[in-house]
């Protein structure tokens, strides 16, 4: 089987170290809003919390994504939607935001732990 790319697993929530291990008990599709993470790797047993408090820095990863969501929203309200009134931009972008919450949650904390975790890509936990 051919070996999984850094950024498939980063893409598909697999484990930094063996690209094999689910990080989150559900994936977005099967269970939408669950976002049961697992302590370990199931695969590799490597731990997900790599220090006390890892995961406060995914919130600027997520501050990101709320800030593409919102001018997105508003990008299409403006030129699609003909300028409607601030209520309805407030109400779309709140709907927006909390329909996809689930998603900016896994990508962040997998953006994070991938990106800043210190966690290498070792193939002798991938077979
Ligand atoms: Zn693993």
């Amino acid at each position: 089987m051919e070996k999984r790319s850094s950024s498939e697993a980063l893409l598909t929530c697999k484990c930094p170290r063996c690209r094999e291990g689910e990080m989150f008990k559900y994936k977005l599709l099967e269970k939408w809003f669950s976002i049961d993470m697992y302590d370990k790797c199931p695969n590799c047993e490597q731990t997900y919390e790599p220090e006390p408090g890892f995961y406060f820095g995914a919130m600027f990863v997520s501050y990101a994504f709320s800030a593409a969501i919102t001018l997105t929203t508003g990008f299409v309200l403006y030129n699609f939607f003909g300028n409607p009134e601030t209520w309805v931009y407030m109400s779309v972008v709140l709907v927006s935001l909390a329909i996809f919450w689930p998603v900016m949650f896994k990508y962040s904390r997998s953006i994070f732990l991938h990106l800043f975790g210190g966690i290498r890509f070792n193939p002798k936990y991938s077979d």
